[in-house]
């Protein structure tokens, strides 16, 4: 085998010249924050996914933060969500001094299985926070169903599933909020960035206010004077810049043809990796086609012998820039200090345990999958 000359690393943004000039245009204008941008970025996001209102933040985690918060969680309030996630999803219920409670996933989808929701629900729940792992959908149906039976509110965090379908619908405008990340391998980039989107006034207004401080003109300001504002709510400055935002509203316009070429990337590792003994491949609900932020497989344990750290070691020395994605939340030390115990989801421990990134972005050659496939068989001997 050959080692490549670069790094194919496991994801990366496309950026073109037209997003250069869209960013270098804003910043030759009158605004480089609060400027006409973000509501441009908000609207191109908005009617994309086929929700009334989006909110942008500073980057996914501020957006999770803000989610929670509009959702009213607060001291002691549990919400259910899964440990196959970056540690954003869960911190952001930790911010509002909520408990993330774990429930397991499905090793073929690997996102979390709706029949283990219900037997985590106590009169304590306030949300259920599915993320959509990999850029696969999350059954939809089944949790909006579970929620609507329980009066909870359901956070989609949606940051690998822009673009992606479900049941002829795009995510973000299913959920009661759904959150999109814009950080340099999602979907599209913003470098930082995020955005909510939501069908419910009520959050809307709530968000808005949230991500500047808490602070909005209020009607007051007629009888007071044109400088008086009011702060009714503690918020935060977790706004996005105009900067952002003009890049955002250019790479909103190739979304369709990114995820086109990641389904693409997609469907060839089905095919080349189809028949290769001890490997998993990942599994589509039906009705549902994923965004493919990530391209998943399982190194099954009964039959590759091979520990997987040496599999993974072998293909980085080819400079192929495999990845593991995530280690199980509560495995972390600071979720152990807070009192979780190991084992809680024994599905998601195993996935874990086999668990394989390779490599999809859409700036990535077929020559590339196929390189890709054949360094994993040489090091798989
Ligand atoms: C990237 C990511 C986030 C956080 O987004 P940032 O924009 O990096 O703050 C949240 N959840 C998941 C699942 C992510 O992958």
């Amino acid at each position: 085998m050959k080692k490549r000359d670069d790094f194919l690393s496991y994801g990366r943004q496309s950026i073109d010249e037209e997003d250069v000039e869209a960013v270098v245009e804003t910043l030759r204008s009158s605004f480089l924050t609060q400027g006409p941008k973000i509501e441009e970025f908000e609207r191109s996001v908005a009617d994309y996914v086929g929700a009334r209102y989006a909110v942008a933040f500073s980057n996914g985690t501020a957006a999770l933060h803000g989610a929670c918060q509009a959702a009213g969680i607060t001291l002691g309030d549990e919400v259910i969500t899964t440990p196959i996630t970056f540690v954003a999803t869960a911190n952001a219920v930790l911010y509002c001094g909520g408990k993330p409670v774990f429930a397991d996933i499905d090793e073929h989808t690997y996102n979390i299985d709706p029949e283990k929701i219900p037997e985590k629900i106590t009169p304590k729940t306030k949300a259920i926070m599915p993320v959509d792992f990999t850029g696969q959908p999350v059954d939809l149906d089944a949790i909006m169903n579970i929620a609507a039976e329980h009066g909870l509110v359901v956070i989609e965090d949606g940051a690998h599933s822009l673009g992606a379908d479900y049941k002829g619908r795009k995510v973000g405008a299913i959920a009661d909020m759904t959150i999109f990340s814009f950080h340099p391998v999602k979907p599209v980039t913003t470098g930082e960035g995020g955005i909510i989107t939501t069908n419910s006034e009520e959050y809307y207004k709530k968000l808005l206010s949230f991500r500047s401080h808490g602070i909005f003109k209020t009607p007051h300001a007629e009888e007071q004077g044109m400088w008086y504002y009011e702060m009714t709510e503690l918020g935060y400055n977790y706004r996005m810049t105009d900067i952002q935002a003009a890049l955002g509203v250019s790479q909103m316009k190739k979304l369709d043809q990114f995820v086109k070429r990641r389904r693409d990337i997609a469907a060839l590792y089905y095919e080349l990796l189809a028949d290769i003994p001890g490997v998993i491949l990942p599994k589509q609900l039906e009705n549902t086609a994923s965004g493919w932020h990530l391209y998943m497989i399982q190194l099954d344990r009964n039959i590759v012998k091979k520990p997987r750290k040496q599999i993974f070691n072998a293909m980085r020395e080819m400079n192929i820039g495999v990845h593991v994605h995530y280690i199980p939340v509560y495995w972390h030390p600071y979720y152990q200090k807070l009192g979780y115990e190991k084992e809680i989801c024994p599905k998601a421990e195993k996935w874990y345990e086999q668990a394989l990134t390779l490599p999809i972005f859409p700036g990535m050659e077929m020559g590339d999958v196929k390189q890709v496939v054949n360094t994993l068989k040489h090091a798989l001997l």
